[in-house]
Parts: C-alpha cells; sequence; structure tokens
C-alpha cells in the first residue's frame, strides 16, 4: 500500500524555447503519475501525484518563463534549470539563473541543471564536460534529455523528487 508523503513545489526555469513546456507535458504522461491536474486558470501551474518506492508524493510545476528578475517571489522546495544544448545563449542564460539562485537568493535547495534537445546531436554547442563542470560548481545534480523524444524524462522526475528527499531528511 503506498502512503501520501509530501507536497513539493518545483520550479522550471530557463530561456525561451529550451524544452520547458514539453518537459512539463511529458512529466504528466510519465509511467510514476498516478494522477494530475492541470489549474483551470490562465497560468501554466501543473500538480502531479508521483508514486515512487510506495511513496506518493504531490508535485506542482511552476513554468517561470519570463520574470527572472523576481524569483524570490516563488517559495519552491526545488528548481530545474534548463537550457538547449544547441543553443549557448540559453547555457548563458541557465548560468545566470544558477548565480541567481545560489548567491542572491542564497538558496541551498536542490537544482537539477536539465541540458535538453541531446537528440540535435549535430547542432551540438555545449558539451557533456563544459555543462557539468558548472552543475559542480553550482551543487547542482545534473542530467542530459529530449522531451521531444522522451529520453530521461522519468529519470528526472524521479531524481528530482530524490533529490528534494534528500534535503529534507538528510541521512
Ligand atoms: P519553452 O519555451 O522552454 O517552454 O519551450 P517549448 O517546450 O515550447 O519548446 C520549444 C520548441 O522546442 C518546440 O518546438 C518543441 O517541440 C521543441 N523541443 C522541445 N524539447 C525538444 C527536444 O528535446 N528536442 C528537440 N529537437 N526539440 C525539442
Amino acid at each position: 500500500s503506498s502512503c501520501s508523503s509530501g507536497y513539493y513545489r518545483v520550479l522550471i526555469i530557463g530561456a525561451n524555447g529550451v524544452g520547458k513546456t514539453t518537459l512539463a507535458k511529458r512529466f504528466m504522461t510519465s509511467e510514476y503519475m498516478s494522477s494530475f491536474e492541470i489549474g483551470n486558470d490562465d497560468d501554466d501551474d501543473k500538480m502531479l501525484s508521483v508514486l515512487v518506492d510506495d511513496e506518493e508524493s504531490t508535485m506542482e510545476f511552476i513554468d517561470h518563463s519570463e520574470h527572472e528578475e523576481d524569483l524570490d517571489r516563488f517559495p519552491v522546495d526545488a528548481y530545474i534549470v534548463a537550457f538547449s544544448v544547441h543553443d549557448s545563449d540559453s547555457f548563458e542564460v541557465a548560468k545566470q539563473y544558477l548565480q541567481n539562485i545560489r548567491f542572491e537568493l542564497f538558496s541551498d535547495r536542490p537544482i537539477i541543471l536539465v541540458a535538453n534537445k541531446v537528440d540535435l546531436v549535430r547542432k551540438r554547442q555545449i558539451s557533456t564536460e563544459e555543462a557539468r563542470q558548472i552543475a559542480k560548481d553550482y551543487d547542482c545534480k545534473y542530467i542530459e534529455t529530449s522531451a521531444a523524444l522522451n529520453h530521461k524524462v522519468d529519470e528526472l522526475l524521479v531524481g528530482l523528487l530524490k533529490q528534494i528527499k534528500l534535503k529534507l531528511n538528510p541521512e
């Protein structure tokens, strides 16, 4: 039997066009998802119940596309900072977000740096090594995904939940 354990809010941030909306949609159809609701107002907030290791958690995904200047308006449990590997500008934007979260908000919440669109192999501009180093510098987890191909999206979802729980209940 499963038990309900927590309610977590996750902010998804990154430059326009990196695949934030596509990732959030993929979460909704993940095999770990047990139910979901999409808010009936005009915003993009999405709620999702996830069943991992017999524990059900509710996650709310907030797509925060435009207003990078007021990140602190959104108290959250974790961040997904996404960029596209074929767009070096989007990597610069992601770095700026990492900087803001760690050194302006002084937040030590879990961050997963997501390198999306790894299916665009020949157009790739940002290497794994380069992105991994930045993740390390800012104490983030790092994962490479293709939202388009649904590659590693479940791993991202489960990894995110794991990081949130680790932070709340350190061993
Ligand atoms: P957002 O602005 O960050 O929400 O980006 P969207 O989710 O709207 O995606 C922008 C465009 O990139 C859309 O045309 C998506 O279909 C496409 N896209 C999203 N993820 C991927 C991916 O992993 N690979 C490829 N090739 N295209 C993607």
